[in-house]
């Protein structure tokens, strides 16, 4: 059993708490969201992820995970503490890091013996460093402390098993005692684990989000080019997907990647390496194509019902991914703004995002379910791939429309089917 703190309660850092917890270790959690903090204290959880509020309840009656507003008191009951703040773009692309700035200046105040201070946050390189320094600039003391990069490589909408089954942990260490503890704490998960310096542990965080990153904007390249010769992008990605040294995943075409890390994790990487006197073309060549894919989203709504002023358009999902209530830099998001600018009416539907997108948009009628969407709109545009719109009434859903045009910002429907049923169905780089 290990004394853990965990500051920040978002998607990262109340996974991670509740993880800690549930094998068995004492976690304790703060935020600087007061409101958050006095919800989670009584069981409620802000976030949706599959299988959360089950352990988080779990693990607060069995008294190993609680939370508090006081960041003192966490740093005195732990000995390992994560930073799980947020880390979003700056003005000028990069990290704004004053979170991680805010809270290690604290934790440093705060210390009166030995801590293992871990930033799992995604920070870029150099960061580790920074910390070092604010800790020892602000421990008047002089207590010793280990820095420790943890990256978390979680997906949203399967972040419990994400975090029990990783496919690796990453730790950049550079003293022995923080790489034993490290160690001890994640025995009980079966993963290989890299451990490397604190510098390569930060790069391999950002490298990784922008590789997958250049993989989803190549097969909307290749999508592109299908689109022109007639190929079927989904059996390009099947065919290069069975070779093991390119692997299937991130090869679905569509509309585009967003969410709260690709997007900024991309463009900090190219910043830093701006910085660092390296201009990373390739990755701006990524974040290029990946903004294209919502206008080529657009002209695909336009070639099926010509002029969008004026139309209603419904819009099914909203996060940026499925099985997620998160709608930061979701494609859903900046299409219905682009529509809206466009003239067109929206209504739309989301499984669990609308309470989000309510604060985020104007001017749209939210809906009960798909078949409400579908009610008299002019065209249904499919950006989230949740599985109630894989299975979705297609006849009732034709039924409804004005006029029977899916656009299928996710390739989930089958070209010829879609066509049998009578459908105008537009999608990315399929016969
Ligand atoms: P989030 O926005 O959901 O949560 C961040 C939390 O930190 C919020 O609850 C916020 O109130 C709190 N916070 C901000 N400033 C604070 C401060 N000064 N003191 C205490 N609490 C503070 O963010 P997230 O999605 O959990 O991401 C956290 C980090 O993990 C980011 O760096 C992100 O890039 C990285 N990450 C995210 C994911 C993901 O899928 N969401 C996956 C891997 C890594």
């Amino acid at each position: 059993m290990q004394r853990i703190g965990v500051i920040g309660t978002g998607y990262v850092g109340l996974v991670t708490a509740a993880v800690l917890a549930d094998l068995g270790n004492k976690v304790v959690c703060q935020d600087s969201d007061l409101r958050k903090i006095k919800n989670l204290q009584k069981g409620i959880i802000p976030i949706y992820e599959p299988g959360l509020a089950k352990i988080v309840k779990k693990n607060i009656k069995a008294k190993r995970l609680s939370f508090t507003f006081n960041l003192p008191n966490l740093v005195n009951k732990s000995l390992v503490i994560f930073i799980c703040v947020g880390t979003p773009s700056g003005k000028d692309g990069g990290a704004d890091l004053s979170s991680v700035e805010n809270v290690t200046h604290r934790i440093a105040q705060s210390m009166k013996e030995y801590k293992i201070i871990v930033e799992k946050s995604t920070v870029p390189v150099e960061t580790g460093e920074w910390i070092r320094r604010t800790i020892l600039m602000h421990n008047k003391c002089g207590i010793k402390f280990s820095i420790v990069s943890n990256p978390e490589f979680l997906r949203e909408g399967s972040a419990l098993e994400d975090a029990l089954h990783p496919d690796r942990i990453v730790l950049g260490v550079e003293d022995e005692r923080a790489e034993k503890v490290m160690r001890s704490l994640f025995k009980p998960i079966k993963a290989p684990i890299v451990v490397t310096n604190i510098k390569t542990a930060e790069m391999i965080k950002h490298a990784s989000n922008s590789f997958l990153a250049t993989k989803i904007s190549f097969i909307n390249a290749v999508a592109r080019l299908c689109d022109k010769v007639g190929a079927d992008v989904t059996k390009v990605a099947e065919g290069m997907g069975l070779d093991k040294r390119i692997q299937r995943a991130f090869l679905n075409a569509g509309a585009g990647f967003g969410g709260s890390c690709f997007p900024k994790d991309l463009e900090a990487f190219i910043y830093l390496a701006k910085k660092s006197g390296y201009d990373f073309g390739l990755l701006k060549e990524v974040a290029r194509i990946n903004k294209q894919q919502k206008q080529l989203l657009i002209k695909k709504i336009e070639e099926a019902v010509w002029i969008i002023s004026g139309k209603t358009i419904g819009v099914l999902g909203l996060s940026f991914k499925p099985n997620t209530d998160d709608i930061r830099f979701s494609s859903s998001i900046d299409l219905i703004k682009m529509l809206q600018s466009d003239g067109a009416k929206i209504k739309a539907y989301d499984p669990q995002a609308m309470p989000k997108a309510k604060k985020e948009l104007k001017n749209v009628k939210f809906c009960r379910d798909h078949y409400e969407v579908a009610r008299n709109s002019d065209c249904l545009v499919i950006m989230t791939e949740w599985e109630q719109f894989r299975s979705m009434d297609l006849t009732r859903i034709k039924r409804l429309l004005r006029k029977p045009i899916i656009v299928d910002g996710r390739n989930i429907f089958q070209p010829k089917e879609m066509a049998r049923l009578g459908f105008t169905y537009k999608c990315f780089g399929r016969v």
